[in-house]
């Protein structure tokens, strides 16, 4: 697996650029390669991204950097804050393509969630991303900048010097059909120059794409979540149709060996609950089944519905029985608290369809809040 960047073509973005890559530009540039590590400092830690700044390098190559790799950010089009702190915000990047990206606190700990791709190709039956196809797949530099931004904006609205302490790649897209972007971008999340974080605190969640799976299990060590959704291909064919391609046996042999890469490690099983669809004793029957002697934990995730779709949540009882029968057989299974239900940032309601795009953002505009809005405060 090779980190494939297009190093060339001007301007360079040191954003995605992780510790090898970073160093290898600097060398073909005779540069020494330890000023990565001072470059990665002041851009991922000290939130500095103006090189006059950078006070330790040369004027030399303050310059130079100026002029070659200019960084470029994700455009803020919409921020919102929902009544319980959590943050949504609209990106513009490139100037035409618009993600989304949400900040979850909690008492201990700031959860990121963030885009891989512009749209999603895969079509599952239940989210809203899908509905607006697939555009593109992010850069390293776009995926990183979403974090940069977010802990620039957080930093200022007074959530202290590390407000995202964790990173999903639970936004649009599907990661593992991104990986030459999401996996350099990974490197500098966890890398102690860049975010430091560390490998439990970042989640890619897949709905399934086995060879990257495997790709992951060689060369990137993070904390992994499957979309599951339904633990019989007949269903899962229709919930999330990835699965024709890579079913359930082959995703299970992909768990497994992430398991055995990883032994200290569980999988993380997403199951969002459809009232009718996945939600009866049989089903939990055959996730207990699917999932037996697999180091994995469930979380049941209540649907979010959204205009257009005929699908409805279970009702709060029927989840908790299903949670029930799925931990009496052992399995430890948790029901994910719906968040930010008034700005719509919970799951699969991330960005509406492509077709609306022009007039959602036009009515965007003018709801758009300035940072500075936000006075600093002490949030925990
Ligand atoms: N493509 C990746 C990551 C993005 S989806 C994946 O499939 O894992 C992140 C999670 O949100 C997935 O588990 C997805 O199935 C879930 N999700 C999508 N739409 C939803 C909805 N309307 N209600 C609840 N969960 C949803």
């Amino acid at each position: 697996m090779t980190d494939v960047v297009e190093l060339n073509s001007p301007p360079v973005s040191l954003l995605g650029m992780n510790r090898r890559m970073l160093a290898d530009w600097l060398v073909s540039q005779g540069e020494k390669p330890f000023r990565a590590q001072q470059l990665m400092q002041w851009v991922h830690q000290r939130g500095v991204i103006d090189y006059a700044q950078m006070t330790d390098l040369s004027k030399v190559l303050r310059a130079k950097l100026a002029s070659l790799a200019p960084i470029r950010l994700p455009e803020v089009k919409v921020d919102q804050i929902a009544d319980d702190d959590t943050r949504k915000w609209l990106l513009e990047v490139d100037g035409g393509n618009a993600i989304e990206m949400v900040f979850i606190p909690d008492k201990n700990r700031g959860t990121l969630c963030i885009s891989s791709q512009v749209g999603c190709a895969l079509a599952c039956t239940f989210c809203m991303t899908a509905r607006q196809g697939f555009n593109r797949n992010l850069t390293s530099d776009e995926i990183v900048g979403q974090v940069w931004l977010a802990q620039h904006l957080l930093r200022l609205a007074g959530w202290g010097e590390k407000p995202v302490t964790n990173v999903v790649f639970m936004g649009m897209g599907e990661p593992l059909l991104n990986v030459n972007h999401v996996f350099p971008a990974a490197d500098v999340l966890m890398d102690d120059w860049g975010y430091g974080l560390s490998k439990n605190r970042v989640t890619i969640s897949t709905s399934g794409v086995t060879p990257a799976m495997d790709m992951l299990s060689e060369r990137l060590d993070v904390s992994l979540a499957v979309s599951l959704h339904a633990a019989n291909d007949t269903l899962r064919d229709v919930l999330v149709p990835i699965n024709q391609k890579y079913p359930l046996n082959e995703l299970m042999v992909a768990c497994r060996r992430y398991l055995q890469a990883y032994p200290k490690r569980h999988i993380m099983f997403e199951y969002v609950m459809l009232k009718g669809i996945n939600d009866s004793t049989k089903h939990a029957k055959e996730v207990i089944t699917l999932l037996q002697g697999l180091s994995a934990k469930v979380n049941l995730i209540p649907f979010n519905p959204f205009p257009g779709t005929d699908y409805q949540t279970s009702a709060w009882d029927v989840i908790l029985a299903f949670q029930n029968r799925l931990m009496a057989s052992g399995l430890q299974t948790n029901v994910r608290r719906t968040r930010g239900e008034d700005i719509d940032a919970a799951c699969g309601q991330l960005a509406g369809d492509v077709a609306d795009r022009t007039k959602r953002s036009a009515s965007i505009r003018q709801t758009t809040v300035k940072f500075d809005r936000h006075a600093p405060r002490d949030k925990r």
